[in-house]
């Protein structure tokens, strides 16, 4: 099965690519000072740069 069918909200478009946030960029759990935290993966819209969608690679981290 292919990814959910994305349709920008912006401007309409549907190809899409994938960006990564990591390093120091990371997403930290707000009170687990020693937690290195998650990636983060944005889906961006490649005809107007919307993002359409910023997911956690670790969701697990933020319990
Ligand atoms: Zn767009």
């Amino acid at each position: 099965m292919e990814n959910d069918k994305l349709t920008c909200k912006s401007c309409g478009g549907d190809s899409f690519g994938e960006g990564k946030l990591d390093g120091y960029s990371a997403l930290q759990p707000v009170d687990k000072i020693f937690s290195n935290g998650s990636p983060i993966i944005c889906t961006v819209c490649l005809n107007c740069g919307e993002i359409s969608s910023i997911k956690v690679t670790k969701p697990h981290k933020f319990k």
